[in-house]
């Protein structure tokens, strides 16, 4: 079968995608989603990416543009929409910038770190994992949602159920995550491939060139939700999987204003109502949100 790109495969699953510009019979429905009105953040000083973003005028966000509920580009129209880009938004807001001082840009996830190093964006909202290793070069906000790591598999496959099955099994999960790690590390007998995007592995998942796609369980969801006849989960998540704003990471007082961002936007029910509105619509009802960290 011919290679085709996971946005042409799964529209050719769902019938209803047809057009170009239809939205999806299950993306976010915009009348939904919170508003966000803009707040005078004048309070927010000594942020050099702040300085930066007022002086150009627009915030410049980092985001993913292959992940269904999440993070999702309209090839047709350029809008980016998701719980993801729905977070950026509300702390855009809260920051001082309306969602049309927001451009979005996407970036891999084996390049986020260094988009962030050296100023391409100014923050970074998509399934990004906090830990260790990685605030060593960079800053987090948050968390703002907790996943874990899982398996995504064809509908008619029987054999994988955990990682421990995948040994002598072809895995496919995106270079420079923490879920391909996981698996170079703890399940060295399975044959780990890497690509830029889950969406690639995704391609190679339908036409059989791989056996399962790892990466979180709220990615995994999202593909299993849009070619419900094709995918589905296997088995349960093996790992916690924090989602931080990313910042520069000496940007203290940024991380700081983000955290407040996201704490008010939690108690007055904007949280909610993004989440439920977006990665609510892949079949999981909303958790609690969690407790920020300030460190
Ligand atoms: N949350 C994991 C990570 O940050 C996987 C998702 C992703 O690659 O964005 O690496």
């Amino acid at each position: 079968m011919k290679r085709l790109p996971v946005l042409v495969l799964l529209c050719a699953l769902l019938t209803a995608c047809g057009k170009p510009g239809t939205p999806p019979p299950k993306g976010p429905q915009a009348s939904a989603l919170p508003g966000y009105p803009v707040q005078n953040a004048a309070a927010v000083q000594g942020s050099p990416t702040l300085d930066r973003a007022r002086a150009r005028g627009r915030l410049v966000v980092g985001a993913k543009e292959d992940q269904p509920y999440l993070g999702w580009r309209d090839p047709a129209t350029g809008q980016y929409s998701g719980f993801d880009i729905e977070i950026a938004k509300m702390v855009g807001a809260d920051l001082g910038f309306g969602v049309g001082q927001i451009e979005f840009r996407t970036i891999a996830s084996a390049n986020r770190e260094t988009a962030l190093q050296n100023g391409q964006v100014d923050y970074y909202v998509g399934t990004y994992t906090i830990n260790a290793n990685r605030k060593k070069l960079v800053g987090f906000a948050g968390p703002y949602f907790i996943a874990g790591q899982s398996l995504l598999v064809r509908r008619n496959g029987h054999s994988i159920h955990g990682p421990q099955d995948l040994a002598g099994k072809k895995v496919c999960s995106a270079a420079g995550s923490t879920p391909y790690q996981r698996i170079r590390q703890d399940y060295p007998k399975a044959h780990l491939v890497g690509y830029d995007t889950y969406s690639a592995c995704v391609d190679n998942l339908i036409t059989a060139q791989v056996d399962a796609v790892t990466t979180d369980n709220a990615i995994l969801q999202g593909y299993a939700a849009k070619a419900p006849d094709e995918l589905k989960l296997a088995g349960k998540p093996f790992s916690t999987e924090p989602y931080g704003i990313g910042v520069p990471k000496d940007d203290r007082v940024l991380r700081l204003a983000i955290d407040d961002a996201l704490v008010r936007n939690m108690r007055n029910g904007n949280w909610k109502k993004a989440y439920d509105a977006t990665l609510g619509l892949s079949g999981v009802p909303a958790p609690a949100p969690p407790l920020i960290d300030r460190y």
